[in-house]
């Protein structure tokens, strides 16, 4: 059977795809090149955004003294939260207009560089807030042009924000993660440094982990981007493309990273060499689903985080229940692959072979339960919750869980399949649990 990836297009199907990129430096001790990076960019007056946790922590402090170095004004917003708001970015955005800064830094998870590329662009094109956040929960208004530079510098080895025009947060009045798309948000530097990850708890090295690993994992697996209906100019060709060429060179090295490195990272937080390949594959599947897209892991991962009780794992703040992303994403993901591997299985087989799965005499019939057992075993390896029950959920929340889902249309319908609100309650109920 051929692979159903790169046929030629379809008739009113995209014949192109494009590769955005922010320009990367990586490597230990890259923190204290942020000054210098931003004088290079003409930044003279940055605000520097960040949490209250890391604002007490050495990385802030060596990006700090590296701007104040080079020339450059520095105003440090430490108010960012984990899992951030439509309130929180509005806060974020008063403080980027009054503030006269001709760029921004972010130093922080994702939930820190998103709240940065949103305040960046509610103080360069100002708008009512809904304007630009996803159709249809918003205006879905295309962003006007370019915005100030941004030098994006992670902490945490998961979220590739970094690499992404990509703004998630939780719109508090229906509960709901929602976000804003637009290529201008896309940091124009990322500057990611291995040193940081030596302070991060087990849990939150395995819950970004599996973050990074599922983007890897869903880009390749996405809907072809020959496959995509062609948008009206290039300029509108949207970020999630589908797998594409250029995408799927990020996630299979950033699968094979993850799968020799994960559980290493995870057990020893001084296991340099293991968190420096993690950081590295999250960089690498950042830039793979910056232009290729996710699909139904991460888009019914928003009602898993959106509608938690009482779930609070060990190694985050513990002033309120949180999924924390990374977990909310796989413990829908071995459903998923059961049944997604029907529209590409050899695409599943050769995921699952790069993650370290066992696939000897597997067959194409066979892919989707070799990824899913792999991820299973990784998993369990690295104290993950049991599914969507094991972070507090059980069948009676099915629907709930669907409706909070189902509208996330950019993730579910890059999917290779397409989801009837059936499929996506029977995705959640073979969720629940898996050991
Ligand atoms: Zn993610």
């Amino acid at each position: 059977m051929g692979c159903c990836h790169y046929a030629a297009p379809a008739e009113g199907c995209d014949t192109a795809f494009s590769v955005d990129i922010s320009a990367i430096t990586y490597g230990p001790g890259a923190l204290a090149e942020v000054g210098d990076h931003a004088q290079a960019r003409g930044i003279t007056r940055c605000a520097l955004f960040t949490d209250k946790l890391i604002a007490g922590l050495e990385h802030l402090s060596i990006v700090r003294d590296s701007l104040i170095a080079a020339g450059v004004d520095v105003v440090v917003y430490d108010e960012c939260r984990v899992e951030p708001t439509d309130e929180s970015f509005l806060a974020a955005s008063r403080f980027a207009s009054q503030g006269g800064f001709d760029g921004y830094i972010s130093v922080g998870g994702g939930s820190v560089i998103d709240t940065a590329k949103a305040a960046n662009l509610y103080a360069t094109h100002p708008a009512e807030f809904l304007t630009y956040v996803n159709a249809p929960i918003g205006g879905g208004v295309a962003v006007p042009g370019p915005l100030k530079p941004h030098i994006a510098c992670p902490t945490t080895c998961g979220t590739g924000s970094e690499c992404t025009g990509i703004a998630v947060f939780d719109l508090l009045a229906i509960k709901a993660k929602t976000g804003i798309v637009s290529r201008h948000m896309r940091p124009s530097q990322a500057v990611v440094d291995p040193t940081v990850t030596a302070t991060l708890p087990a849990t939150v090295v395995a819950a970004s982990g599996f973050d990074v690993l599922s983007h890897a994992l869903e880009s390749y697996t996405a809907r072809p981007d020959a496959a995509r209906a062609a948008a009206a100019r290039a300029s509108l060709r949207p970020q999630s493309q589908g797998a594409n060429p250029w995408s799927d060179i990020g996630c299979l090295e950033s699968l094979r990273l993850i799968g020799d490195y994960l559980e290493r990272a995870v057990a020893d937080a001084g296991d340099d060499e293991a968190r420096g390949h993690l950081m590295f594959a999250a960089t690498l599947a950042g830039i793979a689903f910056g232009n290729a897209g996710c699909h139904l892991p991460h888009g019914m991962s928003y009602s898993v985080s959106g509608l938690v009780r009482d779930f609070q794992p060990e190694g985050y703040p513990d002033d309120k229940p949180i999924v924390p992303h990374g977990m909310s994403v796989i413990v829908n993901a071995p459903s998923v692959f059961r049944f997604t591997a029907q529209a590409c299985p050899e695409r599943h087989l050769r995921a699952a072979e790069c993650l370290g799965g066992n696939t000897g005499g597997a067959g194409l019939d066979d892919a989707g339960e070799v990824v899913a057992a792999r991820l299973i075993e990784l998993m369990r390896a690295t104290g993950i919750p049991n599914g969507v029950s094991g972070v507090g959920y059980g069948e009676a929340d099915i629907p709930a869980l669907t409706e909070g889902s189902f509208p996330q249309r950019r993730l579910l319908d890059n999917a290779p399949l397409d989801v009837s609100r059936e499929a996506l309650a029977d995705l959640y109920k073979g969720a629940l649990s898996y050991w």
